[in-house]
């Protein structure tokens, strides 16, 4: 059995460990970048950190007990991810900057084309390419007009120091609520963009004692029962349906806003919208940061950009040195960002023009022996418990495959359908999802399909078994 995985973040490490467990060595991860670690390879903004909690970001099977704070760093996680790959062998199987372009499938096998023109065979793909790798870069007139420094948040340039400088930040949304309280410390002047307030909420994040580390070390014991709590908490609290957990988030967030001094600022920075209706961000530093004389805070919108001046809509200019981009990533395009091509040459495109689906978000109907990690409506919680449940999920079909001489496994097209109206209803059914805020939960034609509605623990519940009726499996060519 060969298989190709594509991208070697948190999702395709941990695919390729647990198919070293089970004997397949056979693989090759392929990896667009110079490394692995994915998000945390690539996304190196300054303040960069999980939010949510650490204890449960890391691995079941390899728990991490010494993060320096509750809610790690992107270098620590990074460090992580470096070490998991390095310890479980997966190094040797790994080809970066190695961007997979194409994947068709013909006479019972995968042929994936990469940029290079070379072709990669396999019998299993697994599409670890994460929803975070697509840049979105703002509709505004005159941006690429703009003759000073301009990057992504998700591509941070280190080699650019902004002490000193005048700065403008596009969007204050998950990047910006963690790098504007870094760049304000030295920049000199910083204006910060913003079309929507979001719910930023308090956090405990109080770095560890090295005492502390070093008990974790020696008796991880106190950590796993936190790891355990943090877990039954988010399963009940992150699906967003109950309306006092809501409110009390609200008014959670209201309060945490008090620090700013200024009434109007304070004004600016509450949310229209109701929690959970986007995605709900925590820092404890972001506020605070509005108290600086080199803070401003611009609601009016952006109507041009020029050679080297931000203006907005109300005819003011703001010369800058530095333009960052925080307006985050494309996520609804899924596996449709590479070119595939299933049974009968259908094109996945063409599968998905209504929008991304999938069953379980790790099949799609038509494309066989095809797994998708992080697939359509597997977006909640911490990311690595989805992901570790559909890696399972994947080993299930493998081993059934191997058990029972099949040549390709493909999901039934009437499963995937009925699955998705019931996720769909689900969805309908979570109010503070109704509202028009959700931009990055929806396809163009309006259906939301990055979010799962229902616990971590109902998807792993779900994932924890292959429902055969669900699956046409295929003789070996
Ligand atoms: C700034 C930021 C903060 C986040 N914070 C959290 C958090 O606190 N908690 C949480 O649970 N989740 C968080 N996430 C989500 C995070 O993406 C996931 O937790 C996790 O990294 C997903 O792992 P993955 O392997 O599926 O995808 P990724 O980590 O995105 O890795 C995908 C890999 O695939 C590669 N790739 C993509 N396309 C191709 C191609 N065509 N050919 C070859 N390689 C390709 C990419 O280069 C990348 O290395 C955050 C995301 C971002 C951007």
């Amino acid at each position: 059995m060969r298989v190709a995985i594509i991208g070697a973040g948190p999702g395709g490490l941990c695919m390729g460990k647990r198919l070293i467990d089970e004997g397949v060595e056979d693989f090759v991860i392929l990896e667009n970048s110079d490394g692995v670690g994915g998000t945390w390879n690539l996304n190196r903004y300054p303040g960069c950190e999980c939010d949510v909690p650490s204890a449960l970001y890391s691995f079941s099977f390899d728990f991490k007990a010494d993060w320096s704070k509750p809610y790690g760093t992107q270098p620590e996680i990074l460090a992580y991810m470096r070490s998991f790959a390095s310890k479980f062998g997966l190094l040797p199987h790994c080809r970066f900057g190695t961007q997979v372009t194409r994947a068709v499938w013909q006479g019972g096998s995968w042929t994936l084309t990469l940029a290079s023109g070379a072709t990669v065979s396999a019998d299993i793909v697994v599409s670890a390419i994460g929803m975070f790798n697509d840049l979105a870069w703002p509709d505004i007139a005159g941006l690429y007009d703009f003759r000073g420094t301009m990057f992504h948040s998700a591509r941070w340039d280190w080699d650019h120091p902004l002490a000193g400088e005048r700065v403008a930040v596009i969007g204050s949304a998950a990047s910006a609520v963690q790098f504007v309280p870094e760049i304000v410390k030295t920049a000199g002047q910083v204006h910060l963009f913003q079309r929507t307030a979001n719910w930023v909420l308090p956090k405990i994040d109080t770095p560890y004692t090295p005492e502390q580390l070093e008990a974790f070390r020696a008796d991880p014991t106190p950590l796993l029962v936190f790891r355990a709590e943090t877990e039954s908490n988010m399963n009940k609290g992150m699906t967003f349906a109950d309306p006092a957990a809501n409110a009390e988030r609200e008014r959670a967030g209201l309060a945490a806003i008090d620090v700013v001094a200024d009434p109007e600022v304070r004004r600016k920075l509450r949310p229209t919208h109701p929690y959970g209706c986007k995605r709900p961000l925590f820092s404890n530093l972001y506020y605070p940061a509005f108290n600086r004389p080199n803070l401003e805070l611009v609601t009016e919108p952006i109507e041009r950009v020029t050679t080297d001046a931000v203006v907005t809509a109300d005819g003011t200019v703001r010369r800058v040195d530095t333009v960052i981009v925080a307006t985050g990533f494309a996520t609804t395009k899924y596996l449709s960002a590479i070119d595939v091509v299933g049974r009968d040459g259908r094109g996945i495109d063409d599968a998905w023009r209504d929008g991304a689906q999938a069953y379980l978000g790790v099949t799609t109907s038509g494309f066989p022996n095809l797994f998708m990690l992080y697939g359509p409506n597997t977006n909640n919680g911490s990311i690595l418990t989805m992901i570790e449940a559909q890696v399972e999920h994947v080993i299930l079909h493998l081993r059934r495959l191997r058990e029972s001489g099949a040549g390709w496994v493909d999901v039934l097209p009437e499963a995937m359908g009925r699955y998705n109206a019931e996720v769909q209803a689900a969805i309908a059914g979570v109010d503070v999802w109704q509202f028009g805020c959700n931009g990055y939960y929806r396809s163009p034609g309006g259906r939301v399909v990055t979010q799962w509605p229902y616990s971590m623990a109902e998807f792993q519940a779900r994932t924890g078994v292959v429902d055969a009726d669900a699956f046409e499996l295929g003789p070996v060519v």
